[in-house]
């Protein structure tokens, strides 16, 4: 099953796409089976999750954290992690700095955006981003590299309203590039899109799908 579905999901995706398969709650042969038909990237949403899995499975996964990351975790998990999806607050953005300058190595991030509705989603809002940014510029060194933009829609049938939030986040995207990475092709990724909305997500100009539960099933717990 999940060889066929990575393969139908793979042969719609644009080129300039990626897909990074949400493994959370899965077991690591269930991974291993998507990895034999050529998957390397893989999300995860827990800190403890990736750091069980990880000795499991062979060592060129690229492991994507997707879900809010607590300050205290951040020095265990950054050596591990490919690209961390959500860093919601300048706090965490810091918080990884530090602790990435400590280890000198450099962590890739995606600043993660409130465009839902509910009030439970994590993110920043576009101000937020900028004073960030705005600080970010005159330090001459950080051990960040920011790479783009994350951000989730609203969990509803209506349509309409995931589209205008997709379009909502690509223009964060656009004036964060025209403002701040105008000539830096580093930041580039627009990461939108899940099993229910990918379709609409990659109309409105995601770079960075991340399916879970069409590729591997239904989960045994709720995320
Ligand atoms: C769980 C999760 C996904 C995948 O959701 P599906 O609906 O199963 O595709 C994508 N992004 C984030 C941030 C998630 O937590």
């Amino acid at each position: 099953m999940i060889k066929e579905k990575l393969k139908e999901i793979n042969q719609e995706l644009p080129a300039h796409v990626k897909l990074i398969a949400v493994s959370k709650t899965h077991p690591p042969e269930a991974i291993l089976e998507a990895y034999e038909s050529g998957q390397r990237a893989f999300g995860e949403n827990r800190v403890q999750e990736i750091l069980l899995k990880k000795p499991l499975l062979p060592g060129d996964i690229e492991w994507h954290l997707i879900g809010h990351l607590q300050t205290n975790k951040v020095k265990v998990i950054i050596p591990f992690v490919s690209l961390i999806h959500s860093v919601d607050s300048s706090k965490l953005f810091h918080a990884i700095n530090k602790e990435a300058e400590n280890l000198n190595i450099r962590v890739n991030c995606l600043l993660q955006f409130h465009i839902a509705t509910e009030e439970t989603k994590y993110g920043f809002d576009i101000n937020e981003a900028f004073e960030l940014l705005n600080q970010i510029m005159k330090q001459n060194d950080t051990h960040v590299n920011i790479c783009g933009v994350m951000g989730m829609a609203t969990f509803t049938d209506e349509m309409d309203l995931v589209r205008t939030e997709f379009r909502t986040l690509k223009s964060y995207f656009k004036q964060i590039k025209e403002r701040y990475f105008s000539s830096d092709p580093q930041f580039s990724v627009i990461s939108m899109g899940m099993s229910g909305d990918y379709h609409l997500a990659i109309e409105e100009g995601s770079t960075m799908v991340r399916i879970g539960s069409l590729i591997f099933g239904e989960r045994s717990y709720l995320k």
